[in-house]
């Protein structure tokens, strides 16, 4: 049999680089893909951030009014992707600050999932039989306007100390059930290799413990974290899920590729959990895009959340039936591999609950009448 041997892979070539904005147009390429760099120059103040886009005065005055509360913060990288000229960019909407955080519904909660409740220790969440979230800082390289835990990001007052560290670790120590650890934060990629290293190792060595996953948004936002390094560190405590958080195909940049790259050719597999958000992907169309682009970067779509009712995110909310609609545009009308779970995480702690279009059209006794993504109905008779 002939066939022509590829000798290149050129799917790499598919994603863009991000574009250099003026202001660091001068800056050399050793120090722009320097995640310790990109971590220093991160935009803070607003006459940061007039050098990148044109702002408009509704920005200026959501900035002067939420700094306070909850800080912007946003790496040279994630802002080169904004477009100078449209504030409704998805870029600028999930990292500028808008007025309207300042709205604060009577349904708003501090904390809707109940994390502080589910609480045994400071920094372990423990709602599943066997599982936990692990929070191992409050840091984040990009502080997203719709993050759940406001509460805690950005406020150094919750950072995790070491005795934090300790007490979570020797919670999952003494609890023998907990087979698979969130490690989360804030962004645990915000640690160093070495504090990282240390609780990964520390977590290897428990005997019931299966699996963890590092929960992490620096693909998105800071992509040039993902150093051989880092690489090597997490290669050597497998079985290692990454979980990662793109919610726009503008994410999905060269830059973003390799480093799932370098993750994936170290074997970790990557999932991804989409926050639907108004104005942002709440479009069939975009969400399709965005999950063809994770899985030729080797990431697979894992959940879509809802959006959940931490306060002063209200206008990132959409009806729940947006979300049931992508997944009616998505199942059956592409590849089930980019089709994920979406999820609502049930407020006062619930937990993760699915809601899918309803396929069952009619179910009595053996008979069950279903309709496939065409709407077309079929029988099927149980024995
Ligand atoms: C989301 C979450 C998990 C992990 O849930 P999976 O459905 O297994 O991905 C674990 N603990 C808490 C508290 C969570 O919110
Ligand atoms: S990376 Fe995650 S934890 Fe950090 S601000 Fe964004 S959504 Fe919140």
């Amino acid at each position: 049999m002939a066939f022509n041997i590829v000798t290149k892979n050129t799917v790499a070539e598919r994603f863009k680089y991000a574009p250099r904005p003026d202001v660091w147009k001068d800056v050399e390429s050793k120090d722009w893909n320097n995640w310790i760099w990109q971590q220093q120059k991160r935009v803070k103040s607003f006459e940061q951030l007039e050098k990148v886009v044109n702002v408009t005065q509704e920005e200026r005055e959501a900035f002067q009014a939420t700094n306070e509360s909850f800080n912007m913060g946003i790496t040279p990288y994630y802002a080169s992707l904004m477009d100078k000229d449209d504030p409704n960019c998805p870029i600028r909407l999930q990292s500028v600050p808008n007025k309207a955080e300042l709205n604060i519904l009577e349904g708003d909660m501090e904390d809707p999932l109940a994390e502080e409740r589910d609480m045994p220790v400071q920094g372990i969440t423990h709602r599943y039989p066997d599982r936990v979230l692990f929070y191992t800082t409050h840091n984040c390289p990009v502080y997203c306007r719709h993050c759940t835990r406001k509460r805690k990001v950005a406020d150094p007052s919750s950072s995790a100390a070491n005795k934090q560290i300790e007490d979570g670790l020797a919670y999952i120590e003494a609890h023998k059930e907990i087979r698979d650890v969130v490690i989360s934060g804030g962004d645990p990629l915000s640690n160093s290799d070495d504090r990282l290293e240390y609780i990964l190792s520390r977590l290897r060595a428990l005997d019931h413990v299966e699996v963890f996953r590092i929960g992490t948004r620096n693909l998105v936002t800071l992509p040039q974290r993902i150093t051989d390094n880092l690489a090597s560190i997490i290669k050597k405590y497998h079985p290692a899920f990454i979980h990662t958080h793109f919610n726009h195909p503008k994410e999905c940049t060269r830059e973003a590729f390799d480093a799932c790259a370098k993750l994936a050719d170290a074997g970790c597999v990557i999932n991804n959990q989409m926050v639907l958000l108004k104005g942002i992907n709440d479009d069939p169309k975009i969400v399709k895009e965005l999950n063809h682009k994770l899985l030729m970067m080797r990431v697979r779509p894992y959940y879509i959340f809802q959006c959940d009712l931490s306060q002063g995110i209200s206008h990132f909310r959409t009806p729940i039936e947006s979300g049931i609609n992508i997944i009616e545009h998505l199942r059956g009308w592409t590849s089930g591999m980019a089709v994920p779970h979406y999820v609502i995480d049930a407020p006062g702690g619930g937990g993760k609950i699915p809601v899918l279009p309803n396929y069952v059209v009619k179910h009595e006794g053996k008979k069950w009448v279903l309709r496939n993504f065409k709407k077309d109905q079929f029988e099927y008779i149980e024995p």
